[in-house]
């Protein structure tokens, strides 16, 4: 891309699309930001592009400079079908992602993760691993550190382990991963992709570059994800919790890769089999950068999780309090409730993405939760699928703090309060991150309480949905 020659329109001005517009810059195009909402970060980081010779364009003249831009960057928060994206594409310019501009100047080896849930934590194990293994790698993209502003640190000798959203997989066009993997498909964001046929395909985009001289690491459990191995040119390589798959797979308690045992599973500090099962896709990948098993056993058996996955918050009064703030969707509720020991209170409720709550209620049947807590936007739309399956052991409560409280009182010593809400957070915060930190505050609120403090936690917390949003 001869960028001196365009002028780029980067819309969206998230952490992405400011390393977007400054990585152009960087390389003497002309840019144009823009970004509907006008908050305090916004202002900041277009006053600062404005410095470095950037446009602003402002909603009055953003049509006028769209005409005049070349090529599209959008920000993944924003939809392929929004107005601005339909406008550059029936004029016959080209819309992309920060994650294809990266994709395009990376030059050194790239792992990419993609799947509805599980690349966070995975691409952290990744990049646990080869740094244990003495490489300089990086986990970026969706994680939170763009690729565009990775590329000096990475070189040519370092490792890019991207993670890769749907929602980066609408612009993005030239990734060619050396090792893809993809964890699973379950039902997620059907309010921005439709249906889930297009989801799917979304998630096979992936491997659409990849040649026989590359590896696609696939899920031998998930159905879907089998399917994939098809449909593309790379060589297979599995990961299975139930199966002996060429690959990485459990066996006698061991985590395995084809021949060889690594380690036991009781050495894996993480709780359920759906992070297992992230570790052997990790493990696969890993094995297949080259990595040593000693380096990878050295970083499993002493990561820690991410934050606000399953993490134990504290402990007020025998009952524990966790936070899986970044469940949003059924699939991750239904994992966190199967993962956690002992019973547990459940708070669940946010914003809805378009999906049948249903099968989380049949889950909840046979599982240690012993009442759920429905708050937020979907409070309703969850009592109802509730109610559809039966399960009747349910408090409607719409403000969080509230719930939380609610919650709190319902346990009994030497149960759980679990947050694994099963929706994204943008009802009423900005970010699933500051719902768990919200839910931490609420911990601590309700412990100064009990030795007779003034609580801190008062209010609500407010917030817009995100630009660079994928929960
Ligand atoms: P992502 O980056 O894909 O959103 P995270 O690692 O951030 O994935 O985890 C998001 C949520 O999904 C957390 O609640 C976590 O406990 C849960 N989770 C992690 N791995 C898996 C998996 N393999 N299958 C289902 N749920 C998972």
């Amino acid at each position: 891309m001869l960028f001196s020659q365009q002028s780029f329109l980067v819309a969206g001005l998230s952490r992405s699309g400011v390393a977007a517009a400054e990585y152009l810059l960087s390389k003497g195009a002309k840019v144009t930001v823009f970004d509907d909402v006008q908050d305090g970060n916004v202002a900041v980081a277009a006053a600062a592009l404005k410095e470095r010779g950037c446009n602003v364009a402002g909603k009055e003249d953003l049509s006028r400079r769209a005409e005049e831009c070349d090529v599209l960057v959008l920000s993944p928060g924003i939809p392929v079908d929004h107005p601005l994206p339909v406008m550059f594409r029936r004029a016959g310019k080209r819309v992309i992602g920060e994650s294809e501009l990266g994709a395009l100047a990376l030059r050194c080896p790239v792992v990419a993760v993609t799947g509805t849930n599980g690349k966070t934590t995975t691409v952290t194990m990744l990049e646990a691993i080869f740094n244990a293994a003495g490489k300089r790698a990086l986990a970026c993209g969706n994680v939170g550190r763009p690729i565009t502003s990775c590329l000096g640190e990475l070189g040519e000798d370092g490792i890019a382990v991207a993670e890769i959203s749907s929602f980066q997989l609408e612009t993005l066009y030239s990734l060619r991963p050396h090792v893809a993997v993809i964890l699973n498909v379950t039902e997620d964001h059907l309010n921005r992709h439709y249906n889930m046929e297009n989801y799917i395909y979304l998630k096979s985009r992936i491997l659409k570059n990849s040649a026989e001289s590359e590896y696609a690491v696939l899920n031998y459990d998930d159905e879907t994800v089998r399917g994939f191995a098809e449909k593309s040119k790379a060589q297979t390589v599995w990961f299975s919790l139930k199966e002996r798959v060429d690959g990485a797979y459990l066996a006698d308690g061991y985590f395995c890769f084809r021949d060889e045992r690594l380690f036991h599973e009781s050495e894996f500090p993480l709780e359920g089999g759906h992070n297992r099962a992230n570790a052997l896709a990790a493990i696969a990948a890993a094995k297949l950068m080259g990595a040593g098993t000693a380096a990878i056993c050295a970083a499993l058996k002493t990561f820690r999780g991410v934050k606000h996955r399953l993490q134990r918050a504290g402990e007020l009064n025998g009952v524990t309090f966790i936070d899986d703030s970044k469940a949003t969707n059924v699939d991750s509720a239904v994992k966190a409730v199967n993962s956690v020991k002992g019973e547990s209170v459940l708070l669940l409720g946010g914003k809805d993405k378009g999906y049948a709550y249903e099968p989380l209620f049949r889950a909840l049947k046979n599982s240690g939760v012993v009442h759920a807590v429905l708050y937020g936007e979907n409070a309703f739309q969850l009592l109802n699928a509730a109610l559809k399956e039966g399960y009747t052991s349910v408090t409607l409560c719409r403000p969080f703090d509230m719930a939380v409280r609610v919650a709190y009182l319902t346990a009994r010593k030497g149960q759980n309060v679990l947050l694994s809400p099963a929706s994204a957070s943008f009802d009423a915060f900005s970010s699933f991150e500051e719902r768990g930190e919200r839910f931490c505050a609420m911990l601590d609120a309700l412990r100064a309480e009990s030795i007779g403090e003034k609580p801190k936690a008062a209010g609500f917390a407010t917030g817009d949905e995100g630009e660079n949003a994928d929960e």
